[in-house]
């Protein structure tokens, strides 16, 4: 058996990796010139900025991955129980993770909080309108701009008002109607041993990850080779091409964005992927003196401020100093037209005004169209259906952490191998 994979992202390298595990024949291509797709770290005077995720969950999948790879001395690991706050009203305040938290934190009012308590008795939300409605539904108006809202939209830079609850909700409703109440599952969650996996990164930061995959398999992974076709050959397998030539392979893993996979599909496939939507995001790099402890902050829903969120690099690992801010994404895309100049100094005052301390501005990215945005483009996704012997392993069919990413690619490569 050859199987041919399109991408070396974290996914694509991941079932790379599972699959040269079981002895598997492999050919990955990869566009770019370096591995690892959206996960980029860099130094720059010392310090290691992260344009992608800044922080991975260590669920037993990472580890283990991190074990096979000799990366363990390598890692960090931040706090799990550090705090997470929402910028409203004026203040940061601290998301509550236990019921003693929730008890004393001033992000939720005592009405809010009470309206939030009733969620057991209220009915099921509605599954044909937006994750905004269904959310307020279940925990009520306050509880989603302050708290569900900034979390949830924050993971996909994304306006839950225009997220349809069918698409983006699908896990949570469906925990809804297995437990009658989300608030049970997640008081069981929080009185039971399985405490959430620590945040890491590593001391070269989150790049080291697929670096250190590429150079294990490197002998069947092609860099600067895009893959320009995929098709169907006269005994049943398929053939890829790229611009050095073609390879045949017996089953195809795509895990490119969704245009890419669009384009290299074509008529084969007939639901139209290249009209998902993809939300883009600004990045600023900061530097501040200030000690902060925690994961950092999201902006409620109603915030006036052009900043979404903010991580606290400096307070998880071992990053003196150095914050990372995030404009744009759904609410405000035209951020990414803004001069560099602009979008420095408005993260900079920003997290002045939120935070009292000062930050020197280390360095500007603009992200097109990098993270799905689960909108109601999605309507597309129940018309796919793909031909024998090519799979998808992507962010905007499965999950998008890169915890779910490599379980996904695991899942796949153990599938395919039997
Ligand atoms: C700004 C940002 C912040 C994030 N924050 C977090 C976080 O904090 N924690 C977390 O867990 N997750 C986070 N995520 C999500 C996570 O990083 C991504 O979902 C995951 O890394 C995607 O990996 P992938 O391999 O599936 O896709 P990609 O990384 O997109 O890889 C796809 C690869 O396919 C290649 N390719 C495209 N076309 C072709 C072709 N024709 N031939 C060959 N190769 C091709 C591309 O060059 C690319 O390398 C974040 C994502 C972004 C963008």
């Amino acid at each position: 058996m050859r199987v041919g994979i399109v991408g070396g992202g974290i996914t694509g390298l991941t079932v790379t990796h599972a699959l040269r595990a079981q002895d598997v024949t492999v050919n990955t291509f990869e566009a770019a010139g370096r591995p690892g797709g959206v996960i980029r770290s860099e130094t720059v005077d010392g310090m290691c900025l992260e344009y992608g995720p800044q922080r991975i969950r260590a669920t037993p999948a990472v580890r283990t991955l991190i074990d096979e790879l000799g990366l363990a001395d390598t890692v960090q690991e931040g706090d799990p129980d550090a705090p997470l706050y929402v910028y409203a009203d004026g203040a940061l305040r601290t998301v509550p993770r236990s019921v003693k938290a929730f008890l004393r934190t001033d992000l939720l009012s005592w009405r809010a909080k009470l309206r939030l308590l009733r969620e057991p008795f209220v009915p099921s939300g509605p599954t044909d309108g937006s994750a905004k409605e269904y959310f307020e539904a279940k925990f009520g108006a306050e509880a989603y701009d302050r708290l569900l809202g900034p979390l949830f939209g924050g993971i996909y830079a994304s306006d839950p008002a225009r997220m349809p609850a069918r698409h983006s909700l699908q896990r949570i409703i469906s925990l809804e109607h297995e437990h009658g109440s989300l608030l049970r599952v997640a008081l069981d969650r929080l009185g039971s041993n399985n405490a959430t996996p620590p945040p890491i990164t590593f001391d070269g930061g989150l790049e080291t990850l697929p670096t250190a995959l590429y150079n294990r398999h490197a002998a069947h992974v092609e860099l600067n080779t895009p893959v320009l076709g995929v098709t169907p050959t006269a005994t049943g397998a398929w053939e890829l091409e790229t611009s050095w030539g073609s390879t045949v392979v017996d089953h195809v893993v795509l895990t490119t964005p969704a245009t890419e996979t669009a384009e290299l599909l074509g008529e084969l496939i007939e639901a139209p992927l290249e009209r998902l939507t993809y939300n883009s995001l600004a990045i600023v790099h900061l530097e501040t003196a200030a000690r902060l402890a925690g994961f950092g902050y999201q902006t409620a829903r109603s915030s006036p401020l052009h900043t979404r969120g903010v991580t606290w690099n400096t307070g998880l690992f071992d990053r003196d100093g150095l914050v990372t801010a995030f404009l744009g994404g759904m609410d405000e895309p035209d951020v990414l037209e803004w001069t560099d100049a602009r979008l420095g100094s408005v993260a900079a005052t920003e997290f002045e005004t939120v935070t009292g301390h000062d930050a020197n501005v280390l360095a500007v990215t603009r992200l097109a169209d990098r993270i799905p945005a689960y909108d109601e483009s999605w309507n597309v996704l129940p018309f796919l259906s793909l031909p024998d012997g090519i799979s998808l392993a992507t962010n905007y069919t499965g999950r998008l952490g890169v915890p779910s990413r490599i379980r996904e690619a695991i899942r796949i490569a153990e599938t395919l191998a039997d």
